[in-house]
């Protein structure tokens, strides 16, 4: 039995995923491989182009994740458009140090690979049609909840009227300004980077020698990926006040600001495909858990694009939670949220505090900082343990990892 797209039913189901998005759609893919039976409701239609976030943004892929998606089926939909990333570079305009960071030098083929958010839809998609525990409901929006003796009713609007479901586990896997997480009460903490970020894909004239590339300036982050066929994908930030003048710039005039403001390391960039605009924000939920509730991905934790960790650390949220619920006889008990919550703690706050932390000090303008900052950048180029450690994290092996990430681990 294959994976059904439905409209409507009422009877109970153990686990009700709300958001059906990168982390929503690989949880419900896990749970199904793991044996759990679930419910996936999602507001798009089942369609990559209908689906807001498998779209054209180029996603990096910790080594970690890409061992996870492969753990749960995905990864063969994806790897043929997946280009492997054997080195990152990280510098500051303007400052001497930088640092590097080889696969080679740490033993593994790659530390990561980049995979266009549209690629990865598409493999979600493909693997969610062969779940046979899934039940999904889609195009289909939560409205309402009800909290019930042993877990939630949740009233759904599908395109033939309302539903009602009732879960013994409610999973927030419903994006930065979560529903789930306004009902359960859960406060989010936000920053305003007051930056926007554009992504759009170029051609350098030098080989990118699946070389990612950071680089820090007091106007933001830029980073350059690298892509299949020579081309690279550009993320380059800007101070929000300066967003409509960007989007107003001809091709030409694009290209000389992300020529200015990454350099010439690979030679001139040219050929910009469609610009793509993100207003940038911080939204961090002030707790995972609530009475048989749970938050994963940007409903729980919602971080800066530059460090590449939104999704990674999703992911690791929906194999902890598809581990820990495949092992428990009651999924929405108490001690499983609460290992949940534990479990998750010392990565997702060390991943946060790490974006949070890079984004700020690397871009303040604060000249007396400038020589710690080359000093610090120098230090992980030069010293093994600090390199090692980056570079772990980097690969996205932190804290107490999901055991389907570390498959692969060299
Ligand atoms: C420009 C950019 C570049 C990025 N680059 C990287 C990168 O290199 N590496 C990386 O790891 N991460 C990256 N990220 C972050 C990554 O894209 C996000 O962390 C990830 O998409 C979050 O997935 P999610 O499923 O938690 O949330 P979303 O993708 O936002 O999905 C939430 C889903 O919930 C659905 N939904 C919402 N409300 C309801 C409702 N009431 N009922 C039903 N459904 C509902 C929505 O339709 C949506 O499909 C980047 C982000 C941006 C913006």
């Amino acid at each position: 039995m294959r994976s059904r797209i439905i409209t409507g039913m009422n009877a109970p189901v153990s686990v009700l995923i709300v958001g059906g998005g990168l982390v929503g759609a690989s949880l419900a893919i896990a749970l199904d491989a793991a044996g759990v039976a679930a419910t996936l409701v999602e507001a798009a239609a089942p369609r990559t182009d209908a689906q807001p976030s498998y779209d054209e943004r180029n996603l990096a892929l910790a080594r970690a994740t890409v061992n996870g998606l492969a753990a749960i089926g995905v990864w063969p939909h994806a790897a043929a458009q997946a280009t492997a990333i054997r080195h990152i570079h990280v510098s500051r305009a303007g400052e001497f140090g930088s640092a590097r960071i080889a696969a080679a030098k740490h033993g593994v083929d790659a530390l990561g690979w980049t995979l266009p958010a549209r690629e990865l839809g598409a493999a979600l998609l493909h693997r969610l049609d062969a779940c046979t525990r899934l039940t999904r409901l889609a195009p289909a929006k939560l409205e309402s909840l009800e909290a019930q003796p042993h877990g939630w009713r949740a009233r759904i609007r599908t395109a033939d009227g309302e539903r009602t479901v009732d879960a013994a586990l409610l999973v927030g896997a419903d994006g930065t300004e979560s529903f789930v997480r306004a009902q359960l009460g859960i406060e989010a903490v936000r920053y305003d980077y007051a930056q926007t970020l554009f992504v759009a894909t170029v051609t350098p004239e030098r080989d990118h020698g699946h070389r990612a590339y950071e680089r820090f300036s007091d106007d933001g982050p830029v980073a350059l990926l690298p892509l299949a066929e020579r081309r690279c994908g550009l993320v380059l930030t800007v101070p929000a006040e300066q967003a409509d003048a960007v989007a107003a710039l001809d091709d030409a005039g694009f290209l000389a600001l992300a020529q200015q403001r990454f350099g010439w390391r690979l030679g001139r960039l040219s050929r910009p495909g469609k610009r793509h605009p993100y207003a940038i924000q911080r939204v961090a939920a002030q707790r995972l858990i609530g009475p048989r509730a749970v938050l994963v991905g940007n409903a729980a934790q919602t971080v800066h694009p530059i460090g590449a960790q939104g999704f990674n650390l999703g992911l690791r949220d929906a194999l902890t939670l598809a581990e820990l619920v495949a092992a428990a006889d009651d999924p929405g008990a108490p001690d499983v949220l609460e290992r949940y919550a534990a479990r998750r703690a010392p990565d997702r706050e060390g991943t946060m505090a790490m974006s949070h932390g890079l984004v700020r000090l690397a871009c303040l303008e604060q000249p007396a900082l400038a020589p710690l900052r080359s000093l610090a950048l120098l230090a992980h180029d030069r010293f093994g343990p600090l390199q090692d450690r980056l570079a772990r994290h980097g690969m996205g092996f932190r804290g107490e990892p999901p055991h389907a990430v570390l498959e692969r681990l060299p």
